[in-house]
């Protein structure tokens, strides 16, 4: 096959991937009463190359989310002139936090104040605008503290105080919070209740943050029950691009 027949079964691959996800999203919210609009899709191109997130732009999407730099910063410069927004979501050490924010218009795994001091400050540097969510763990070693998780994020009991340091922050815009469905603790194989906890933790987010109304909770698996609990953002990878090679 030459390069342009590959491209092109590429192309068809996800396009059909892509609206058999779409179909899933489109059941979710009728089954929850709720609006198809009020759902964004974010598509997890993590180890996927840049040829894939132009396919994906071509096909409509305009929210795309990355989890390490390495790999994410090439990728984001490669695809400088198409119109997408993208989202980071993987624990985020702070010596990378001056390259995520040259291309990142949105972290999502904000889960400690040295990360905020880091990201406002290159924020600052960079004069951009940088949204934040609280990432919160539920996982069985924090339950209701303010630990961190495995896979990082805040325990509950610690998301007002950071959200109050990420709004307070010169660069930096609390969009919301976010979470990643625990393997471990009272939480583990019940995500529905845990994207449910989450929507309870927003609520009252809310009251103090208007404005922090993002919601992104529910991956390939559970995308369903983040739609049923409420979620405003479902972040979606192997159900669009395929099984990732290794982990991932
Ligand atoms: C990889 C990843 C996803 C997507 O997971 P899939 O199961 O491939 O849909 C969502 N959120 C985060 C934080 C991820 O790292």
């Amino acid at each position: 096959m030459t390069q342009a027949q590959d491209l092109q079964g590429r192309e068809q691959e996800i396009a059909a991937n892509l609206a058999a996800v779409e179909e899933r999203i489109s059941a979710a919210c009728a089954a929850a009463g709720r609006k198809r609009g009020d759902v964004t899709l974010i598509v997890v191109t993590k180890t996927y190359p840049a040829s894939d997130v132009r396919i994906l732009s071509g096909l409509g999407v305009r929210h795309v989310a990355e989890n390490r730099d390495q790999d994410a910063a090439p990728k984001a410069a490669a695809c400088s002139d198409l119109p997408l927004t993208w989202h980071f979501v993987g624990q985020l050490q702070t010596n990378k936090v001056r390259s995520v924010v040259g291309y990142a218009d949105v972290v999502q795994s904000v889960d400690r104040a040295r990360l905020v001091t880091a990201l406002s400050k290159e924020a600052v540097r960079a004069e951009r605008e940088l949204g934040c969510l609280i990432q919160v763990a539920f996982d069985a070693d924090v339950e209701e503290g303010a630990g961190r998780g495995d896979r990082g994020g805040v325990g509950p009991g610690g998301v007002e105080e950071l959200a109050g340091l990420v709004a307070e922050a010169p660069g930096l815009r609390l969009d919301g919070l976010m979470t990643v469905a625990p393997l471990t603790g009272t939480y583990a194989g019940r995500q529905q209740a845990a994207f449910e906890r989450l929507m309870d933790l927003s609520t009252h987010l809310r009251v103090a943050h208007p404005a922090a109304n993002m919601v992104s909770a529910g991956m390939s698996s559970d995308l369903e029950q983040a739609v049923a609990a409420g979620a405003t953002h479902v972040r979606v990878g192997t159900a669009v691009l395929g099984v990732r090679p290794g982990l991932g």
